[in-house]
């Protein structure tokens, strides 16, 4: 966690680590316990089983940044969508279609011990129809003995069925080279990230907070041709529109208009759209139902924002149908459960009837001016100097650790690397949290504050 503002591996111009772009997303897909988690954690190279026996337990993460010779995707685990949060095991063709549909690559899944079964038959038909390309695993050929059972799956007409074993790591780079070969270059330093190409905005929110009613409203007559955009990659669920004299791009907006319509899983499914389409975007507007009282629900798209890293605009919809006291109980609303973001601008309107939704576009940019914001070393020492001075850290055990230097490690969002003479604590980081917003304002973008301790 300390670490985190260091391992992103994209450095700007200024030699500065940036954060990640819009990487291509590759989905895992296939029955359950053909090995799913097992291939994911094996492709992000960690040692610890995330695999989950404990019923009932739901992965909160189900998307992962990956790397594989030098490239960068996003890797979607399936496996951890099997339970959600009421715990309903979802049809396992259902969670395909939603993979899939998000994928650029799909890693289609078999064990090839078992061989193919019908559910199986129907997942390969659906991939069929989705025209994307998909990589088929023949999973738990431990040894050369199984090889022929890799073989047997040629037959599922998707072409080569790669033999790997997820739990000895046996075949998974040959396997990892086959969906290289196929993986789309919307990579992090590709054109579509660079500065200047159209910004990439996500809408968000629970069901029925009127997404689709903004989304429709702000592509009107305004919609753009989306082949003439320069420097983009043509995305089909993306939506290009002009807002105040400029190209937007809404990301996964398929998602948005082409909405699941299944009482079983819902609010799972809505998370997880929530989730693959923050990992495309730079900045969210989470649109809230103002007419209802804020939900658990919409806490927790907020968390995602925030966890994700991405600049965030709050946009209370619904406006019309608000009453005086409404609007006095949705402040003490927002006082009382939005207490997190008190940084995040905010826009009250209405998706029917268009009131202040062009207000929306000054909110954005100011999000994201605040999310690429680099304060200068000199200037941030010389704050934190000041701090230090008027408040020091107290003093604990007779010790009182010192700010020896700080800096901003990255940016998209400000991520601050201090480095003291011995540990801070919460209640410090959290006031030195506080300082620098007051003093650089940061004003719709989440930040990150971590300490190294340096003897
Ligand atoms: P998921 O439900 O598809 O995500 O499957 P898991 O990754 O949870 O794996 C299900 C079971 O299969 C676990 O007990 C794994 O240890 C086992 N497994 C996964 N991959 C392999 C493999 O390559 N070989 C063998 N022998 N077992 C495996
Ligand atoms: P989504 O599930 O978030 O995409 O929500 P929809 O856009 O489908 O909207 C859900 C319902 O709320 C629909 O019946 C919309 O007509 C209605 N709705 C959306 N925005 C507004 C608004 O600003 N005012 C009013 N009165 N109704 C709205």
């Amino acid at each position: 966690d300390e670490d985190r503002s260091l391992i992103d591996g994209d450095v700007d111009e200024d030699g500065f680590v940036v954060g990640s772009g819009p990487l291509p997303v590759v989905a895992v897909v296939g029955r359950p316990n053909v090995g799913k988690s097992t291939l994911v954690n094996r492709i992000l190279g960690r040692r610890e089983a995330v695999v989950e026996d404990v019923p009932g337990v739901t992965r909160d993460r189900v998307a992962y940044d990956a790397d594989w010779a030098g490239r960068r995707f996003t890797l979607v685990d399936t496996g951890g969508w099997e339970i959600d949060a009421t715990g309903i095991h979802l049809r396992v063709a259902e969670q395909a279609e939603v993979a899939v549909d998000l994928a650029d690559v799909v890693m289609f899944v078999v064990d090839a011990t078992v061989g193919a079964t019908d559910d199986d038959e129907a997942v390969v038909k659906l991939l069929r129809r989705s025209g994307k390309p998909v990589v088929l695993v023949a999973n738990k050929v431990d040894d050369q003995r199984t090889e022929a059972d890799a073989a047997a799956l040629w037959n599922l007409g998707l072409g080569q069925p790669w033999p790997v074993s997820a739990l000895h790591g046996r075949g998974s780079g040959d396997v990892l080279d086959a969906v290289l070969e196929v993986l789309p270059s919307v990579a992090a330093n590709s054109e579509a990230y660079q500065r200047g190409g159209p910004r990439r905005v996500a809408l968000i929110g629970r069901p029925n907070v009127g997404k689709s009613s903004l989304l429709n409203k702000l592509a009107g007559e305004d919609r753009v041709v989306v082949d003439n955009v320069a420097g983009t990659t043509r995305d089909p669920v993306d939506e290009y529109i002009e807002l105040g004299g400029k190209t937007w791009r809404f990301v996964d907006t398929a998602g948005i208009r082409r909405r699941v319509h299944q009482t079983r899983g819902a609010d799972f499914y809505a998370s997880l759209r929530t989730q693959t389409a923050l990992e495309k975007a730079e900045v969210a507007v989470v649109l809230i139902d103002a007419e209802q009282s804020i939900a658990e629900q919409d806490i927790r798209v907020v968390q995602q924002v925030i966890d994700a890293g991405r600049a965030l605009v709050v946009a209370y919809n619904k406006w019309d149908l608000l009453d005086e006291e409404r609007r006095y109980y949705l402040e003490r609303e927002i006082e009382r459960e939005l207490v997190q973001i008190p940084w995040a601008p905010r826009v009250n309107i209405s998706a029917r009837t268009g009131r202040a939704v062009e207000k929306l576009v000054p909110a954005l940019e100011k999000a994201l001016d605040s999310w690429d914001t680099r304060v200068p070393t000199g200037r941030l020492n010389a704050f934190f100097g000041e701090i230090v001075a008027s408040n020091p850290h107290p003093v604990r055990g007779g010790k009182q650790p010192r700010i020896l230097f700080a800096t901003q490690a990255s940016t998209r969002p400000p991520r601050f690397v201090i480095f003291a003479s011995g540990f801070l604590e919460a209640g410090y980081r959290r006031f030195l949290e506080r300082r620098l917003r007051e003093e650089f304002g940061f004003e719709g973008t989440p930040i990150e504050v971590s300490v190294r301790v340096r003897e």
